[in-house]
């Protein structure tokens, strides 16, 4: 049941319309606040409060501190000080006096606010020019003795919209506070709320009161900060639905039907025994993982989870392997064209002589190519395909599709994961899925939004690697490395110069990947010099690639078209320009492309003066760890989950109060929460992802 099928149909969005003073036109702009439902405008929560509790006398003023006084006029005239301006001078029982300043009045303002008049005012208290004073501040004129009207509890500050202002906002806030109130069984399930006393916390409406209305004497900034526990039981509250919808989502699929594959010794054997290393224990245990889930009659939805260089492509074959020996088809997904089109390369060499058939789609082919591709698919002759997000896109059908590897998940999104799991949705059987990932996730991420997969880690490299060494230089000095170029060069092996221009058009960046060429191509006469960009058509990047990857090419100047996959083990030098521009999981991509053997490889980040506050650190954390998961961990809390789970817009993967760098202490109450309220009541779990995953519904899609 979604939001636009059946409207009417959800209590809780009927609640919000039957609000008073929640019309149309507010409906609109509460949409605007990703209010749709009456708990939504609930979980608006205040973003400041304001003490209109009391009282403050005169002469204990502060400056800049915003506060309410009540005083009699003493004097208010108009004075012409850059512009009109209505200056009121004011006086209580104490010692103190206070100015008002307003720039814009009206004339009855001017009637309001003479001599004698008794005004309560809010503002901010500032010091100008020795005196204190408030600008424009809020007022009411009151009888004498009122002062025991003040507000009752803290008054709230809500992030506000266009056409929707605080008082409205305020009002609308409490009547939904009543409401919630007087219907305690339509937002508590009893079960639910049990839990959360088990763990100490506040229930949902009495953590909702104390934040909306919080009483007299709380503390604003603990009101505001993680460590008050109506905040507390929120944000485990959402971190919980999260997990909940992913780890049904997992018992979704536990329910279908997959076709088992358990043989696959024999072409393994064979496979291997050509292999020019052994595997890595990490990878041993890593396929037999895979292994035992494709035996079983379920989908397997596996994650693995390997730092760039652990080797993730041969396990990922081995996978293949296992399913094409019982007869059926994979697909593995890239998520560029270059990747896609080494992997065909290197799964074409491996399997060609176990007389394995291996296909290819991306969208640069002919539409000729393309559909004799297709119709190989079709009719079985291939039974590997390799491909780009074409392959999902475009209606490929396959005769008996059992595996599907999507590689460098990580630059696919959460939502394109989501999605692809959709596709395969009403049929009998459903393939089984390996997602590739170097970027790991972080715990919280993983619990969170990757609740509905198991995960394998490849936590060990290759033997003989040895940590890329990061070097730091500003780009001025970039003449200094035409020596170490021609230096790693000589020595036989390659390099990488990275040209990047992150904001601006690709077209802007192509342009200075091939202004940088040409210069190189300059500098280092002596050198083969090969320039590949988003740009060059697919079979010209891939002559480039082919001449880098045999050697024949030493250096090749490329934009971030390489970032991802690409696996040239000889080359050992890598340079990035503009590296302060660049996110940490994207530096930490490129400069897995060097570090492939075990020569000692280097990496030289180039970057323009002056550097934010920001890229400081990132190029910090370069320099001080190669280690990926570490990389991440700093990530999230550079730059907030959204980035890190590929969802590019802004907006798109907000949390309402919960922060996942910041309340990752919370964890093993919302695993806990979650868990035990999935196993004594599965039906309820639906009004309560509603609550929190209703807008961006797509996303659990259960
Ligand atoms: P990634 O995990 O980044 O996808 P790749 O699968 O591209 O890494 O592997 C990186 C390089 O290491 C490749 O050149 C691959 O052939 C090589 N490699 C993989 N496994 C081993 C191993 N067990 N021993 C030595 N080299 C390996
Ligand atoms: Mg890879």
């Amino acid at each position: 049941m979604t939001r636009t099928d059946s409207p009417a149909s959800d209590p809780a969005e009927a609640a919000l319309r039957a609000l008073p003073g929640v019309g149309p036109r507010v409906c609109e702009k509460l949409a605007r606040l990703g209010i749709f439902r009456i708990d939504h405008l609930l979980l608006h929560l205040p973003r400041a409060y304001e003490d209109r509790t009391r009282v403050i006398s005169l002469d204990a003023l502060r400056p800049n501190v915003r506060c309410m006084v009540e005083g009699i006029v003493q004097d208010a005239r108009v004075e012409f000080y850059r512009g009109r301006r209505l200056r009121v001078k004011l006086a209580d029982d104490s010692s103190g006096m206070l100015e008002l300043c307003f720039m814009r009045f009206s004339p009855f303002q001017q009637e309001q606010l003479v001599p004698g008049a008794r005004v309560r005012c809010f503002g901010e208290v500032k010091l100008w020019r020795r005196t204190l004073r408030m600008f424009h501040p809020e007022y009411e004129l009151v009888a004498p003795g009122t002062s025991e009207h003040a507000a009752a509890s803290l008054t709230p500050v809500y992030p506000a919209t266009e056409g929707l202002a605080q008082i409205s906002l305020r009002k609308l806030i409490r009547r939904a506070l009543e409401w919630a109130e007087a219907h305690p069984a339509q937002l508590e399930h009893p079960a639910w709320e049990d839990l959360f006393r088990k763990q100490g916390l506040p229930g949902f409406t009495e953590a909702l009161r104390r934040l909306h209305e919080p009483e007299v004497g709380l503390d604003m900034e603990t009101l505001l900060s993680e460590s008050d526990p109506a905040r507390q039981r929120l944000i485990v509250e959402e971190l919980a639905a999260y997990h909940l919808s992913f780890i049904r989502l997992r018992s979704r699929v536990e329910q279908r039907q997959a076709d088992s594959f358990p043989g696959g010794d024999e072409l393994i054997r064979q496979f291997l025994e050509r292999l020019p290393f052994q595997l890595t224990q990490a990878q041993e245990r890593v396929i037999e993982e895979i292994r035992q889930d494709l035996t079983r009659n379920h989908p397997m939805m596996r994650l693995l989870q390997g730092d760039v260089g652990s080797g993730k492509t041969i396990v990922a074959l081995v996978a293949a392997l296992c399913v094409t020996a019982s007869d059926a088809q994979v697909a593995v997904m890239a998520p560029t064209e270059l990747l896609a089109e080494q992997h065909y390369r290197s799964f074409w060499e491996w399997l060609l002589p176990l007389n394995i058939p291996v296909a290819f789609l991306s969208s640069s082919q002919t539409g000729k190519q393309r559909a004799e591709e297709k119709a190989r698919i079709r009719s079985h002759r291939a039974r590997i395909v390799i491909g780009t997000h074409a392959l999902i896109q475009e209606d490929v059908s396959f005769d008996r599709l059992g595996l599907l590897i999507i590689d460098e998940q990580h630059r696919f999104g959460v939502h394109q994961r989501l999605a692809l799991r959709r596709k395969g949705e009403g049929k009998e059987t459903h393939p089984h899925q390996l997602i590739m990932t170097a970027t790991p996730i972080p715990r919280s991420l993983a619990m969170t939004f990757y609740a509905d997969l198991d995960a394998s880690i490849l936590d060990e490299m290759p033997p003989g690697r040895k940590p890329v060494k990061t070097a730091v230089m500003a780009e001025d000095r970039r003449d200094e490395l035409m020596e170490r170029i021609r230096e790693a060069c000589r020595e036989g092996r390659q390099a990488y110069w990275v040209c990047t221009l992150v904001e601006e058009s690709e077209a802007l960046q192509c342009e200075a990947a091939e202004s940088t060429w040409q210069r190189l191509c300059q500098a280092l006469p002596e050198l083969e010099v090969g320039l590949v960009h988003g740009r060059m058509k697919a079979p010209d990047k891939d002559r480039v690639m082919q001449r880098f990857k045999s050697g024949e090419v030493q250096l090749l100047v490329a934009t971030t078209v390489i970032e991802v996959g690409v696996d040239v083990p000889n080359a050992s030098l890598m340079v990035v320009e503009n590296a302060e521009r660049l996110g940490l999981a994207q530096l930490h991509q490129l400069r897995g492309r060097v570090g492939r053997s075990s020569e000692q490889s280097s990496c030289v980040l180039l970057y323009k003066s002056p550097l934010s506050e920001n890229a400081r650190t990132r190029i910090q954390i370069m320099r001080e760890t190669t280690d990926g998961f570490e990389i991440a961990q700093r990530d999230l809390h550079l730059r907030g989950p959204g980035q890190l789970l590929g969802v590019r817009q802004a907006g798109e993967m907000v949390f309402r109060v919960a922060d996942l760098s910041r309340d990752e202490q919370q964890l093993k109450r919302v695993q806990r929460i979650a868990q035990d309220f999935i196993r004594k009541d599965p039906e309820a779990v639906e009004p309560i992802m509603e609550r929190w995953l209703g807008d961006s519904r797509r996303l659990g899609s259960v």
